[in-house]
């Protein structure tokens, strides 16, 4: 099992699901025991969601936008 400073490290990879099975379940295990690692990771996950959910929206919107105007040309542009 991972010791608590491990876990700093592992909880991003838990978080990115890049661990193998066994380090999963090390990692899964060691935030059932432990409060600490539970209160880091928790907070890991909201930071990550809130760093990875907003560049993306903005990416889609402004994507969706240009798709939308190329088409639109396209049509204009066909007999
Ligand atoms: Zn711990």
């Amino acid at each position: 099992m991972p010791t608590c400073r491990d876990m700093t490290e592992l909880s991003t990879e838990y978080l990115e699901r890049s661990l193998g099975w066994r380090a999963w379940l090390g990692v899964r295990w060691h935030l059932v025991l432990c409060a600490a690692c539970r209160a880091y990771y928790d907070q890991l996950a909201k930071t990550l969601r809130l760093l990875r959910g907003r560049p993306l929206g903005g990416i889609d919107a402004a994507m969706e936008a240009r798709l939308l105007a190329a088409r639109s040309t396209d049509e204009g542009s066909t007999p």
